[in-house]
């Protein structure tokens, strides 16, 4: 269990965060957090922040996963039955052009977010390096509601499917698919901005006063952003921007309220553009209002896709 007793009830975790405030909580706060676990977006801001380096995130997602056990899953019930049916066996999973050593994988919301950029990136990958493509969710969302059993199987089988394939890489264009996955495959798990870079594709993004927006699985270790700086402008910034686009880890259905407002914190931004590196984070962000939100891929390829008005969050 990630240790919470080293807390020292500074407060940055609450005072940074959304859900913990509305509920006055810290991570010392044991049975509380305990209660409301499926109230959290698994952001991980609490980590950032956390003086005292807590897995305040792993805290949490250890909490849903007793839960479970100790509810034999009836904390469910009819909430996150639509989630669990499609992410634990995803209807659009297709391993059909997998057969190579590399393989995109989109993962299960960029391509029905972005899904002319996904064409464009498979087309660039198939025509340099003879890539594959495979289609499925990783399991994060399945994984977030703490149900390690499912979890468990979904890697097991995609893990086969590459061995039986002798795909040797996947290149994503998720960072939640990169990091769920980075240490759980047996195949190498390179971003896509590290892919194009080897491959001198993609054009560096010319434009001023660009705020780039971090999701949550890449708020810690940044390997995205790092493998994304060579496509910025000189003087971007990821300073003083808000907690999370409060899609993550089912929680909107607990904290409606929560994910109004996260979802709408850029609709009257004025200090710049907002660009992000997560199809889920601009989806939720350019439906709920704001105009000026992009996701950095559509600049770097050029495809200036929009974001399909069609997806439902
Ligand atoms: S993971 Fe995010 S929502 Fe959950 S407690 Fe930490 S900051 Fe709050
Ligand atoms: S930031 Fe860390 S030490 Fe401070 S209250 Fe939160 S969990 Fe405790």
């Amino acid at each position: 269990m990630a240790n919470v007793d080293k807390c020292i009830k500074c407060g940055k975790c609450t005072r940074n965060c959304e859900f913990l405030s509305k509920y006055n909580l810290d991570f010392s706060c044991k049975e509380k957090l305990y209660n409301l676990a499926f109230h959290c977006f698994l952001c991980g801001k609490c980590n950032e922040v956390c003086p005292m380096n807590i897995d305040c995130m792993e805290y949490i997602l250890e909490l849903r996963r007793k839960k479970i056990n100790e509810n034999k899953g009836n904390v469910f019930e009819k909430e996150y039955k639509e989630t669990i049916v499609e992410k634990t066996n995803y209807p659009f999973k297709n391993y059909d052009q997998s057969n190579a050593k590399v393989v995109f994988f989109p993962g299960c919301n960029f391509p029905l977010i972005y899904p002319e950029t996904t064409k464009v990136i498979y087309q660039l990958l198939k025509d340099n390096i003879n890539a594959g493509l495979a289609i499925d969710c990783c399991g994060k969302p399945i994984s977030d509601l703490g149900l390690l059993e499912e979890e468990n199987k979904i890697v097991n089988e995609i893990n086969t499917n590459f061995k039986q394939l002798q795909v040797e890489e996947i290149v994503v264009a998720c960072a939640n698919c990169y990091y769920f996955f980075k240490d759980k495959l047996d195949v190498k798990v390179t971003s896509i901005f590290k892919k194009l870079k080897e491959l001198n594709l993609g054009k560096k993004i010319e434009i001023s006063n660009m705020n780039i927006f971090t999701p949550c699985q890449d708020r810690v270790k940044q390997d995205w952003l790092n493998d994304l700086k060579d496509f910025l402008p000189e003087d971007y910034k990821t300073t003083n921007l808000g907690q999370c686009c409060g899609l993550g880890a089912s929680a909107k259905i607990k904290e409606p309220e929560i994910y109004n407002k996260l979802s709408s914190q850029f609709n009257n931004f004025d200090e710049g553009n907002i660009f992000v590196y997560c199809a889920s984070c601009a989806a939720v962000f350019i439906n709920a209002g704001s105009p000026i939100v992009k996701h950095v891929l559509t600049e770097i390829l050029e495809t200036k896709e929009n974001v399909n008005k069609n997806f439902t969050i």
